[in-house]
């Protein structure tokens, strides 16, 4: 099975809607690899369902909520700037943007590399790390997802508009908890000295 995409696929990635994520990952072939790579257990069970739910499209962004009548303003609350939808909420949005870049600098990922889908796209393509490091970054970026929806509730329900630094602190602090306590003991050592490495990069904020 191969989980290779051409260079030419994650650039049009950038561009991708979550329903075409989603399009791609029912190939069957496909499901498997991302059944496994989402419902992994290092990422806590309440991330794995809300990252489900956002990669199919299902969460009651306020596009919907207008559609279905419950309210009449459908603009985001995290940037005040867009119509809040799963496209704008998970590639677009500024405020989501400046939390991923703190996660992103913390994990060493490229800079370009700012959407949460994109990146989950390129957990499964080829790259040098292992498996364990693949899951380990996989569940961050599902706690992010979480995360991202968790501060969309608040400032949508509770109007508060947590801080960037802390918001990337709440995703960092959560998943190197979690990662700790379910990480499997019969790791390599190469893994083992790589997950202690992640962790002991500095706050960047
Ligand atoms: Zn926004």
């Amino acid at each position: 099975m191969k989980h290779h995409y051409t260079e030419e696929e994650m650039k049009r990635m950038m561009t991708f809607k979550t329903k075409v994520v989603y399009d791609k990952i029912t190939e069957e072939e496909e499901r498997v690899y991302w059944a496994k790579m989402i419902w992994n257990r290092l990422a806590m069970p309440k991330h794995r369902v809300i990252c489900w739910l956002a990669i199919q499209g299902r969460l009651k962004t306020t596009d919907r909520l207008c559609q279905m009548g419950v309210t009449t303003d459908a603009q985001c609350n995290l940037c005040c700037e867009h119509t809040e939808s799963h496209q704008h909420l998970f590639f677009q949005c500024s405020y989501v943007k400046r939390v991923l870049k703190y996660v992103f600098e913390w994990l060493g990922f490229k800079s370009r590399q700012d959407q949460l889908m994109s990146i989950m796209m390129m957990l499964n393509g080829r790259s040098r790390k292992s498996r364990v490091q693949k899951q380990i970054h996989a569940a961050i970026i599902k706690a992010c997802v979480y995360y991202v929806w968790w501060a969309r509730n608040e400032a949508q329900w509770n109007m508060v508009l947590w801080r960037l630094e802390k918001v990337y602190r709440i995703i960092r602090e959560c998943t190197v908890m979690r990662i700790n306590s379910v990480l499997p003991r019969k790791i390599s050592s190469k893994d083992i000295a790589w997950w202690e490495n992640v962790k002991s990069k500095v706050y960047s904020v």
